[in-house]
């Protein structure tokens, strides 16, 4: 057992303990009321390390009973969260920054341990939730209101206030940094949050949990209850939770935002991606292959902003076999960290299996490049590389998470952008070249929300939003940065006459 599992940090928020026999963070236990709480369900998954195969402990698979009690602790609770200035809610921000980058290393291994992917992207990743944390604290700066005299002696005022109870419903792949794309700003701005994380990667969000607590949040303004489908129904049909934010799959994005948005909340729901990568014959071919590479095998491509087709344009050849070199050169197990499960390695794999159908080549093959000092028991594939695949073959179309890269060869870059458009997806495209007007081109014409140009992982930073279009997004607006201030809150206008001009009214 490694040394992370056996500080049973999962269950140690408020003191409580329940390791396992194994020293690892045993039973998992939902967070209601600021108390950790056994769930009385029979339901229970065991919970995997990715990278050995080994059992780490349980997740409850709770019930939609646990839920309501959290929604319950969660309304008594927001009413005093609330009252309070906001500059005063944004110094829990203030404190949660500050203690994860003091437990940073901690954190990090936290999150490799749950999901697989190798220290030094947990760290990147925990890295960006800490901007999120600094954007929160900036609220009172950035969520201020508005006024203006609209008539003489008339003025019209715009307060914010919260929504009141809502809920975060997130993936496997990032288990510290989705859930803190909702957290720091709903809470901030005064909700109460109730989280429902991957049952696949819980671990993080109970140090969620003991960072806020011990940076004062108030008991009960955020919960954590496990679970799956069950849970998620309950949330969506919940009449006391009033927002619902959700990161995951398209199939269940799209799931989650009718049922929940026919319960008239209102819902962001990102979804899955198919992202394509624009290379032309004027771009400069190392700077291209190391970040295409970056870009497809980083978190094993377990990432929704992975490159997973490149629209290779006329005569990129020495181009694309640098781009085979590189990820060649890649081993899984040391420079890829692992697949979240065996449900996943098989379906990736499948694609790999059936990539010559249809006149497609396998040209890399991710399972001959797996590291000997792979731990026995862990999912590893290496880089994988389909070429001359058609644009209706299925390793074009279906998003498959995994580090794999299928590449369509076009004669022109407008056959390339019409492939990019037919997309259902649309959550980032990207061009490699050194033409400013090539880029403009294709940053105008591309059917995404998140535009990279000659970056393969184009996610855009606080304060810019993250959010794609089509089927990678169901709602309006986007989940992070100051699209988040409309979405966790209420706006009220008060229109007000204290003058004495007697013709001065709304329409003067
Ligand atoms: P997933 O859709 O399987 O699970 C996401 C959440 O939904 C989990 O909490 C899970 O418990 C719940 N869930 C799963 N099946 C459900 C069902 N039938 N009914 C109700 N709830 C259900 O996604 P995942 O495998 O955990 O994550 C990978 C997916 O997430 C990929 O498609 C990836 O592209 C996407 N993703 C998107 C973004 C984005 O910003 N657009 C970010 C990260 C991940």
């Amino acid at each position: 057992m490694t040394e992370i599992a056996s500080r049973g940090t999962a269950t140690d928020v408020n003191g409580a303990k329940n390791s396992g026999a194994s020293g690892g963070p045993g039973t998992l236990q939902n967070l209601i009321g600021g108390k950790l709480t056994a769930s009385a369900t029979p339901r229970f998954l065991p919970l995997l390390n990715p990278s050995s195969g080994e059992e780490i402990g349980s997740v409850p698979l709770s019930t939609a009973s646990e839920l309501d009690e959290a929604v319950k602790s969660a309304t008594k609770a927001q009413v005093e969260w609330a009252a309070k200035p906001l500059k005063d809610r944004v110094q829990v921000m203030f404190r949660m920054k500050t203690l994860v980058e003091d437990q940073i290393d901690h954190l990090s291994e936290i999150v490799t341990l749950e999901n697989g992917k190798t220290l030094a992207e947990s760290r990147g990743s925990v890295l960006r939730a800490v901007e999120c944390l600094e954007y929160a604290a900036s609220l009172p700066q950035l969520a201020s209101g508005s006024i203006q005299q609209v008539s003489p002696g008339v003025e019209c005022k715009m307060y914010r206030y919260p929504v009141g109870v809502v809920a975060g419903i997130t993936p496997f792949n990032f288990p510290f940094m989705v859930p803190l794309w909702m957290i720091p700003m709903a809470v901030s701005l005064g909700n109460a949050f109730v989280l429902k994380p991957s049952e696949q990667t819980p671990l993080s969000a109970m140090e969620i949990g003991r960072l806020l607590a011990e940076a004062g949040l108030p008991d009960g303004v955020f919960s954590v209850v496990h679970g799956d489908r069950e849970v998620v129904e309950a949330i969506c049909d919940h009449p006391d939770i009033k927002a619902v934010a959700f990161v995951g799959s398209t199939k269940v994005a799209e799931t989650v935002y009718h049922r929940s948005t026919r319960n008239n909340k209102r819902v962001r729901a990102l979804g899955g991606a198919k992202n394509h990568l624009i290379v032309v014959p004027d771009a400069d071919p190392e700077m291209i292959a190391t970040n295409v590479v970056a870009s497809v095998a980083g978190c094993a491509g377990q990432r929704c902003m992975a490159a997973s087709v490149l629209l290779a344009v006329g005569n990129v050849d020495p181009i694309l076999e640098l781009i085979r070199e590189k990820m060649g050169a890649l081993k899984a197990g040391v420079d890829i960290g692992a697949i979240i499960s065996n449900e996943a390695y098989d379906r990736i794999t499948g694609y790999l299996d059936r990539a010559a159908e249809n006149g497609a080549t396998l040209v890399l093959d991710g399972r001959d490049a797996v590291s000997e000092d792979a731990p026995a028991g862990g999912n590893y594939l290496g880089g994988c590389i389909i070429d001359h695949a058609s644009p209706e073959h299925e390793a074009s179309c279906e998003e498959i998470f995994g580090p794999t890269l299928t590449i369509i060869r076009c004669k022109t870059l407008e056959q390339a952008m019409a492939i990019e458009n037919a997309s259902p997806y649309g959550n980032a495209a990207a061009i490699y070249t050194s033409s400013g007007g090539t880029a403009q081109y294709f940053t105008e014409r591309a059917s995404a929300g998140m535009i990279g140009v000659n970056i393969g992982v184009p996610v855009p930073r606080e304060p810019f939003a993250f959010g794609g279009w089509n089927d990678s997004r169901f709602g309006e607006g986007d989940l992070t940065g100051d699209s988040a201030i409309d979405f966790w809150t209420n706006s009220k206008k008060v229109t007000t006459k204290w003058s004495s001009i007697g013709t001065a009214n709304w329409m003067s």
